[in-house]
């Protein structure tokens, strides 16, 4: 019998994961999105999308599809719905695993200010107004209304709905993955003289990081939140190996 896995997802390692599993024989994979996306890119297995109401609605939906085993592959950022699998996890009984991508280490020339959430960035970019880059999700950029005073070239994958309160903001929709090539034009066209980010990780995203080192120009990273500690790895091989080392289904095993 087959093990039927749910990867909670909204990242490409998640994809790539549920890629990887859904390949090898003896895998049912199910990839998770929260629905935010309005047209997100096609996960090549089959998809559920939205909440689940919570981590009892998470467990509910472990026990009714006899899900085998819980993979969180969802963003570093997105602290909730890591709380809500392991507590899920932990209520229908079901092994949970994540796949947890390393934050981006500091380097000689970067000129980060490390603050714990989106206002505190909008804080820490001062009274001064200067001209800044947020490539953040559409939830975390309201908090810069607070800081009117600077221009704002902010970019997403949906459009920011409503626009942002302030005087002068120009908008950016793309996709990454983003070079680092381009992400120093597009800072060198629009006078940018700091970037507000999250420590995301990954090769995606870096080139922002890579191209404000290189023109001296202040990053505000926004911390990691803390998740739960399940067990995890940091690669799609190796999570697909603690997966494959499992015991087998719920229904053999006679839970
Ligand atoms: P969040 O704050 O941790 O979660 C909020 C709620 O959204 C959860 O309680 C859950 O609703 C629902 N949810 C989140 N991820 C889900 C999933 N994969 N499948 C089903 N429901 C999900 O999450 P977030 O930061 O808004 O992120 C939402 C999605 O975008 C995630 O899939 C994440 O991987 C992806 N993403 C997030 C970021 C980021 O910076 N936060 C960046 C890139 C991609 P219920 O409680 O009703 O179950």
């Amino acid at each position: 019998m087959a093990k039927r896995i749910l990867i909670l997802g909204g990242t490409t390692e998640s994809r790539q994961l549920a890629a990887a599993l859904a390949a090898r024989p003896g895998f049912k994979v199910v990839l998770s999105l929260a629905g935010r996306t309005t047209s997100p890119v096609a996960q090549g297995v089959p998809v559920r999308s939205g909440g689940f109401g919570g981590a009892q609605g998470l467990a509910r939906h472990l026990r009714d599809k006899e899900i085998d085993l819980l993979i969180d592959a969802t963003h570093p950022y997105a602290a909730r719905i890591s709380a809500n699998a392991a507590e899920a996890a932990r209520l229908a009984g079901v092994p949970i695993l994540a796949l947890r991508r390393p934050g981006w280490e500091q380097m000689a020339g970067d000129r980060w200010t490390l603050v714990k959430d989106a206002q505190a960035a909008a804080e820490a970019l001062g009274a001064e107004p200067r001209h800044v880059f947020l490539s953040l999700g559409r939830q975390e950029v309201s908090a810069f209304e607070a800081a009117p005073q600077h221009r704002y070239l902010i970019r997403s994958v949906d459009p920011v709905e409503p626009p942002l309160a302030v005087p002068h903001a120009e908008y950016i929709l793309a996709r990454g993955p983003f070079r680092e090539a381009d992400e120093r034009e597009l800072l060198k066209a629009h006078g940018v003289d700091a970037i507000v980010s999250k420590d995301s990780g990954g090769a995606a995203t870096y080139g922002k990081i890579a191209a404000a080192r290189a023109l001296g120009i202040e990053a505000v990273m926004i911390r990691r939140p803390v998740l739960p500690e399940v067990p995890s790895a940091s690669t799609v091989e190796d999570v697909v190996a603690m997966a494959a080392h499992l015991p087998g289904p719920v229904a053999e095993r006679g839970v």
